[in-house]
């Protein structure tokens, strides 16, 4: 199939957040021949405005396949993390030395216990590695911490870390073109048609054509992906995030709504704003998660905030990941995930070559022909 600019493609990735530029980097790996459309620079997008955390701790209640999965792609991540910093040309900052989930009253601390045991009674799987540790403990854990008085304890999970996400990104883009692939960013793709043995995505730029199309639009998902014949129910859930100047180390691990990054700002998170199509702030928001931030961390008081802003991500019906094949135009596929960073490297590694080979099967557990029937909740993460 021939195509411009740069063709022609096997495969066109339309969306270069952080499940589309996985999935175009490991397609590209795999020998494909990839284009990755990507809006401009004022795109609606997680990619940029997320957390940075690779997090396994809570995920996947009520969804076995999805503990599997998050398990396995934090496996892999230790090997992918120096794959995509040689593609950035620098450390991605991340870190795998355990993650905590702060309780500031014995209720939280009951209720992750619970969690935590119902993850590990799901049959079949082998859960992360989670337990619960009381003040002392997690005193124990950071001497060098000055803790809130209303801290009784935490979550500790022991396979949790962290990333830079920016440099992630940069990594797969760089490691995109490393392997040949066409990073075209700066015009949103206004349609998909499915034409002879491939597709065609519309721009104004131009038009581009290839044998398989993956769409992965994030927020914008449903729109293209009925183009295709795929019926991919995704909402906007608004994540807020506060980050701080640069301090010295105050959090050794980074936590569920709070980490130190490697550079010494604090990052303060974070909100979950159920159907907020707008990407912004709001003051009350702010307030609540400093004043969390500051009852776990009595320094950060004194701490100058330096930025913060609101990202939406792509959130399913039930909160699990959808991976759908479409029936009525074999070759198209549509994507998405609310832990885009998490799962990068399953995307990479396991998914982009299901898609390459056009065999879902895998991941047959994560097809949204399930949320025929489901009420809309909220992830723990
Ligand atoms: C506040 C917040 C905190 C988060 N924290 C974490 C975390 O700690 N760990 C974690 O694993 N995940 C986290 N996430 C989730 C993670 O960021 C998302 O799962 C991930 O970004 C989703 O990737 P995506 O590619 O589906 O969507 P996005 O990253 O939003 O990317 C979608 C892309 O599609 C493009 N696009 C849209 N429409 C079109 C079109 N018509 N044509 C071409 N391109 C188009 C957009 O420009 C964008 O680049 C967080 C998200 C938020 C908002």
């Amino acid at each position: 199939m021939t195509t411009e600019p740069g063709g022609p493609f096997d495969v066109m990735v339309v969306g270069g957040g952080m499940v589309g530029s996985a999935l175009a980097y490991g397609l590209a790996g795999q020998g494909a021949r990839v284009a990755l459309l990507d809006e401009g620079d004022f795109a609606l997008r997680a990619a940029r405005g997320n957390f940075g955390l690779v997090w396994t701790a809570s995920k996947g209640d009520g969804m076995p396949a999805y503990v599997r999965l998050t398990r396995e792609s934090a496996r892999i991540w230790h090997d992918f993390s120096g794959e995509i910093s040689g593609h950035a040309g620098r450390d991605i900052g991340y870190q795998q030395k355990g993650g905590l989930d702060f309780c500031l009253a014995q209720a939280d601390f009951d209720e992750r216990a619970a969690r935590i045991a119902r993850l590990h009674n799901q049959s079949g799987i082998e859960a992360p590695r989670m337990e619960m540790i009381d003040r002392a403990a997690l005193q124990a854990l950071m001497p060098q911490t000055r803790l809130g008085e209303r801290v009784v304890g935490a979550l500790l999970c022991h396979d949790d870390g962290h990333v830079n996400p920016l440099y992630l990104l940069r990594g797969l883009h760089a490691g995109l073109r490393a392997a040949g692939g066409a990073h075209l960013p700066g015009a949103p793709v206004s349609a998909i048609e499915p034409q002879g043995h491939g597709f065609i995505a519309r721009r104004a730029d131009g038009d581009v054509a290839a044998e398989k199309v993956v769409i992965a639009a994030g927020v914008a998902s449903t729109r293209l992906a009925a183009m295709v014949g795929i019926d991919f129910p995704v909402r906007p859930v608004r994540g807020q995030n506060i980050v701080t100047e640069r301090l010295p180390q105050l959090l050794p691990l980074p936590a569920s709504a709070l980490r130190q990054t490697a550079e010494g700002v604090v990052q303060i998170g974070v909100t979950y704003e159920d159907g907020e199509t707008e990407p912004v702030t709001t003051i009350p928001a702010l307030a609540r998660m400093a004043a969390r931030a500051v009852r776990v961390l009595p320094d950060l008081a004194r701490a100058r905030m330096v930025r913060a802003w609101g990202a939406l991500r792509p959130m399913t019906p039930d909160g699990f990941p959808a991976y759908a094949a479409s029936l009525r135009h074999p070759g198209a596929f549509a994507c998405a995930c609310h832990s885009g960073v998490t799962l990068a490297a399953a995307h990479v590694r396991l998914l982009a070559p299901a898609i390459l080979a056009g065999d879902l099967t895998p991941f047959a557990a994560f097809d949204p022909a399930r949320f025929k029937d489901v009420a809309h909740v909220q992830p723990a993460h």
